[in-house]
């Protein structure tokens, strides 16, 4: 890039510079804006500046380029102020954009629209809210700094618009980015204002204290207030046992009261701190690996180390409980004592407490966690840490890769199988397991893909040689995979008919376990009491008004809930079709299972941890919690339990309706009721003896079910990808999807149908459909598809997507379809 500083910035010959600038819109491409000479120096790409788009609408955009180039076809306008005085994103961030804008097919501003904190995307839109906490101390502002803070503090929000208007309209991002730094006020955001942080209070020791012959001392020269002396050796305690002492933990420990506590605090040996419990401030930047390795894992460990030198990706397939989190401790511990960053990505409901306090224990305060639930000013804190290298290990889900690393060794992307790595919606829809890989190929670092249940995709680049791979067969400790039993469904009749939802044989199983003091866990994939209620005389079921679904009956609000788009409707006690009065409920979801073990299992403890149950991040943590401290018997769940939990006294877990689970109409539904299945096995039986497992179902003969039992993840890949081969399927190929969505069928259909039609004389061989997707209606807009099934040739991947875009614009300029909206998505799920 040419450098600015040669150029005579004060010679009025000299040439103009202009910004290439990336703005949070889903524009088609990024717009050029002339830089005013004595701006020139400040900027560089990564900074932002104040722009204005269209008349008056102004925005805080992203400089991708500085350049020379003057725009033929028209005059650009002025940057109006550089906000940044160091970049806020590095040059592998700005790759990371534009490669995803590329390959997912949208904006580069849409990519920016995820990845920054809102505080740092300003728009004409934008609203600020008073920071009440900030307190109403205004003597280190300037005037104009001055102005705002008041204002905002008497009407509590403020639109940009009006703030505007209180100031000279030259200065106002400066002065708001200032009042943002300073913490006086957030960006007002929908939707995340509803999470109320878990806040506790903390207990730390006093930093001279940290010296152990100040502490020596202090201890030896107690006098009085023997009591305290108790208090404080119960902190110590804690504090080199847990890391973190919560006040709470410490009176239970110390038995001590809140008085003789803050008789500490008044001496000034122990501080408190409010704080949330998401944050993990004050521990020690240390590592502490206090374990090894089993002979298994340390082979695995070294043939690790072995495929990274030669390849940039490797798929770490250990099976359930084999170890795996201790082999990426491994492989972290070394990358950060190379001074190197490292990404760490699970499924966002798989970041519970217990995976944060486990990795805690190894690394201490080099760990940040990186989740949604953050608060604006939490998420800006974690940039910058990220930014200045401070944080070397991040734990977090999907849209932690969009953090601005500068230095990242490692990108461990675990439980890589799982379908919540790829974001659905909004754009960019991407997957981030693979998006993972592009992102540290720009840093030249190692992936660690890991799983007990490859994706075939993965598996497939695998013994293709694309990546290394590495299989870790044994359990820790050894302990044996379940046993796995299926319960034949058809055989047992109930008295109305309905589908069996405890059979007795898994009646026997939960007596015995229970009597054994151990654990139960039962998986169904619905929740909800029933999935709808028919008619009994005419079979009439209630649908949604807006959607084209069946409502899910939920007894313990006693409503019809829509599962598309929310909606709660009154139970209906009256057929609509003809006037019958008696109902049946067809099939069972959680809330059902919960009741009936209710009643089979009176004097047991029964959880169920599904989203209706756990709303909320600490809701979730906390069942998981007493379902660890064995305070309840028997829990129930959807997804939810088979995420990457790890508890030692399971020792049986039901499948309630494995049906359900196979029954689908994707051509993945192997693949994911294999790994569903494995996966809820898996939580079986991890310490101690072996587990078991009875899996409910009709259909006894399904072939998956026998790869399940055997545990045998290779013959069902080998299987499996012999069918994708045969029908041309993922990763034989590559699918894009085109979603169409508009309020009138017809037109819907129309518009798809003629995307195909155009797509035909080149695509026409791998286009599947169009056709209305089985919910074909939801909130009130109608839907259509088409799949287009590429082979693998990436000169044609790349010209399917142009003429996608050309032939979307193209679609928009004919008026009946002016409106209907087009999603394209990159390798669906
Ligand atoms: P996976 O992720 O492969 O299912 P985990 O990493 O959760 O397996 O390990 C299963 C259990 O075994 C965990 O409780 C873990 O702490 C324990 N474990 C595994 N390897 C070791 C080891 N080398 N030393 C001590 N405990 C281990
Ligand atoms: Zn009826
Ligand atoms: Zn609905």
């Amino acid at each position: 890039m040419t450098e600015p500083a040669h150029i005579d910035f004060f010679n009025t010959n000299a040439e103009s510079w202009y910004v290439e600038v990336i703005l949070p819109l889903a524009l088609p491409r990024n717009y050029t804006w002339h830089v005013p000479s004595e701006m020139v120096a400040a900027i560089q790409p990564g900074v932002r500046v104040e722009v204005v788009l269209g008349r008056n609408k102004k925005y805080a955009g992203i400089v991708k380029r500085l350049h020379q180039e003057k725009p033929a076809a028209f005059e650009p306008k002025d940057v109006l102020n550089v906000l940044d005085d160091a970049p806020i994103v590095y040059q592998q961030q700005l790759a990371l954009w534009e490669w995803m804008a590329h390959y997912y097919l949208c904006s580069e501003g849409e990519v920016m629209q995820a990845a920054l904190p809102t505080h740092f995307k300003l728009s004409s839109e934008t609203i600020l809210v008073f920071n009440e906490e900030a307190g109403e101390d205004f003597s280190n502002l300037d005037d104009e700094e001055f102005l705002v803070a008041e204002a905002l503090s008497i009407r509590n929000q403020l639109r940009l618009t009006e703030i505007q208007q209180l100031l000279d309209a030259s200065h106002v991002y400066p002065v708001i980015k200032r009042l943002l730094d300073k913490n006086l006020c957030f960006v007002w955001e929908e939707l995340k204002q509803t999470y109320k942080e878990k806040r506790e209070t903390f207990i730390l020791l006093k930093p001279e204290y940290h010296e152990e012959d100040a502490l020596a001392e202090l201890m030896n020269n107690w006098s009085r207030a023997p009591k305290q002396l108790e208090l404080l050796l119960a902190f110590l305690h804690l504090h080199k046992t847990e890391g973190e002492v919560t006040q709470p933990a410490l009176l239970k420990k110390s038995g001590a009261s809140a008085a003789q506590l803050k008789g500490l605090l008044e001496k000034g040996i122990l501080i408190a701190e409010k704080r949330s419990v998401d944050r993990l401030h004050s521990v020690a930047r240390e590592v502490n690996i206090n374990f090894t390795l089993s002979e298994q894992q340390l082979e695995a460990l070294n043939d690790l180390r072995n495929s990274l030198e030669q390849k940039a990706v490797c798929l770490l397939h250990g099976i359930t409980s084999s170890g795996k989190t201790q082999v990426y401790v491994k492989m972290m511990e070394e990358a950060i004592k190379q001074g190197k960053q490292v990404l760490y990505m699970l499924p966002e409901i798989a970041l519970t407490a217990q995976v944060i306090r486990r990795l805690q224990q190894y690394f201490g305060g080099y760990i940040v966690i990186y989740h949604s639930r953050f608060n604006p000013n939490e998420r800006v804190e974690l940039w910058n840490k990220v930014k200045s290298g401070e944080a070397r290990i991040i734990l977090g889900a999907r849209s932690s890769l969009f953090l601005p690393f500068q230095n990242l060794g490692l990108v461990i992307c675990d439980e890589e199988h799982d379908s919540s790595f790829k974001q659905q919606d909004p754009a960019p829809r991407y997957n981030a397991r693979d998006a993972g890989i592009y992102l540290a190929q720009l840093f030249s670092a190692r992936t660690i893909l890991g799983s007990a249940t490859p994706s075939l995709e993965s598996y497939y680049n695998a013994q293709q040689g694309k990546y290394g791979l590495v299989e870790l067969n044994q359990r820790y400790g050894d302990i044996a995979l379940p046993e796995i039993m299926l319960v034949d469904t058809k055989k047992i009749q109930t008295p109305d008919k309905s589908k069996v939802i405890i059979s007795p044989d898994l009646e026997k199983a939960i007596t015995e376990s229970i009597l054994n003091n151990k654990q139960v866990i039962l998986f169904q994939n619905r929740r909800g009491y029933s999935p709808y209620q028919v008619c009994q005389s005419c079979g009439w079921i209630p649908h949604c008004q807006q959607c084209d679904v069946s409502l899910t009956y939920h007894k313990i609000k006693h409503k019809l809930i829509c599962h598309y788009c929310g909606t709660i409707y009154p139970t209906v006690s009256v057929c609509e079709a003809c006037g019958n009065h008696h109902f049946t409920q067809q099939n069972f979801g959680t809330e059902r299972i919960e009741e009936t073990l209710q009643e089979l299992f009176p004097k047991a403890r029964i959880a169920r941890m599904d989203i209706d149950a756990v709303k909320g991040k600490h809701a979730h943590d906390a069942l998981i919690q007493l379902f660890e401290q064995q305070r309840i018997d028997i829990l129930v769940g959807t997804q939810m339990v088979v995420k990457g939990l790890d508890f030692e006294h399971v020792a049986l877990v039901g499948i309630l309706d494995a049906d359900a689970i196979l029954g689908f109409a994707d051509f993945r539904v192997n693949e994911r009721g294999f790994q569903l299945m494995e996966q809820v096995s898996g939580r079986a039986g991890r310490k101690g003896d072996q587990g078991k497992v009875l899996i409910q179902v009709r259909n006894t003969g399904h072939p998956v079910l026998k790869y399940v039992q055997l545990h045998d993840y290779q013959s069902f890949v080998k299987a499996e990808l012999e069918s994708r081969h045969q029908f041309g399927y993922p990763p034989f190929s590559r699918m894009i999807q085109l979603r169409f969505r508009h309020k009138q069928p017809e037109v819907v259909a129309g518009a798809a149908r003629q995307i195909a039609d155009w797509l035909k004389p080149v695509f026409g061989a791998y286009l599947i459909g169009p056709a209305a997707p089985v919910v074909n209606r939801v909130r009130n807009q109608y839907l259509m598809e088409l799949m287009i099934k590429l082979p693998k040739d990436l000169h044609l991947l790349q010209q399917c997507k142009d003429q996608i875009q050309l032939l979307t614009a193209h679609l928009h300029q004919q008026p009946p379809y002016k409106s209907v909206i087009v999603t394209p998505d990159i390798d669906p799920i």
